[in-house]
């Protein structure tokens, strides 16, 4: 039994690297996938992050997660930088195939593979994805100078991606299919406040227009179904993120968006020794303290899991 691992943990955001941390203290000597090249999670595409308690003034998503990773060393995690491609989570040895074929053993596991993010759906924003559709306004937002770009969405990520493009773009439109946004109330006022940023409510986007880049986009007013044609360079979507679940299909109880179903306050899904925490199982509050703190609980249920075998 000497190659079963204790605790083998997939996915590093916040979820992922705090399960790693409790773990590890907890002398469970646990592997964690932080996966071939989104290592660290969705804070790596984020700028500054101000509501993480601790930093009174503030981090940088990615430093954050440094800094995470660290203490993820520090504990004597072992880090495996690619990711889990096959999950055979049924027994009591369940088993985890890498995107390099090598396969490893593990008594409990901890899934936190986090989100993904959604797209609207339509043919040419994925023929266009990468010539003026991104879905990463940090990792895209350079390109754009003094051009006008559309983002869309009504949440804060919206509301983010909007406020950092204006450093870039000679204008930002927000366009938004409600009269309402979902942001929170500090975000909708900065974006207000900032002159480079237009609102565009009751407007859905039906087409993305453009041969070999974005040259524009068909919008249709979703009260009275008018449709109009705008020019834009670019496209930002920000309308939230799905569950990266596609691994446990038909292994593990989903809710109909892909969410990992677990035990009422607890990270515990169906099958014993498996748990799920972060955004995989949380679609109300999705955010980097709460994922941190189900990364705890996962952590201690897979420990009182294994001690009670
Ligand atoms: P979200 O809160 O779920 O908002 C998604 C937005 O996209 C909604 O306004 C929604 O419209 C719109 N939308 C969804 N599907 C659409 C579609 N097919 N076409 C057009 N619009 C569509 O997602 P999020 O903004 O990514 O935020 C996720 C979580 O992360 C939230 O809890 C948020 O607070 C947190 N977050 C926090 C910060 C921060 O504090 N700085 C930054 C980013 C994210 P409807 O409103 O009509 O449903």
């Amino acid at each position: 039994m000497s190659d079963v691992n204790e605790v083998v943990i997939v996915g590093s955001g916040p979820a992922g690297y705090t399960a790693a941390i409790y773990a590890g203290r907890a002398q469970l000597k646990p592997v964690i996938y932080e996966g071939s090249v989104t290592a660290g999670g969705a804070l790596m595409n984020t700028t500054e992050v101000e509501n993480f308690p601790g930093f009174a003034t503030g981090v940088m998503g990615p430093e954050l997660m440094e800094s995470m990773r660290k203490q993820v060393e520090r504990f004597g995690a072992k880090i495996i930088t690619d990711d889990i491609v096959l999950v055979k989570l049924t027994g009591e040895i369940k088993e985890l195939t890498d995107g390099s074929g090598n396969t490893v053993k593990a008594k409990s596991v901890i899934l936190a593979m986090g989100s993904a993010y959604k797209e609207i759906g339509l043919p040419n924003e994925k023929r266009l994805s990468g010539r003026g559709v991104s879905w990463c306004a940090t990792c895209d937002g350079f390109f754009f100078r003094d051009q006008v770009i559309a983002v869309v969405g009504g949440g804060d990520s919206a509301m983010e991606e909007a406020i950092f493009l204006t450093k870039f773009a000679s204008e930002v439109v927000l366009i938004h299919r409600r009269d309402k946004f979902r942001a929170s109330k500090i975000m909708i006022e900065r974006a207000e406040k900032n002159p480079k940023i237009e609102f565009l409510f009751n407007h859905e986007v039906i087409d993305v227009l453009g041969d070999d880049k974005v040259s524009g986009l068909k919008l249709k007013n979703t009260l009275t179904a008018q449709e109009v044609v705008k020019d834009f360079t670019g496209l930002f979507v920000a309308i939230g993120h799905l569950p990266r679940s596609e691994l446990l299909v038909g292994q593990l109880e989903l809710n109909t968006d892909g969410y990992v179903q677990v035990e009422g306050r607890s990270t515990k899904t169906q099958i014993p020794g498996v748990f799920a925490c972060g955004d995989l199982v949380d679609f109300t509050y999705r955010q980097a303290i709460t994922a941190a703190g189900t990364g705890c609980q996962a952590a201690l249920d897979a420990e009182r899991f294994l001690s009670g075998h």
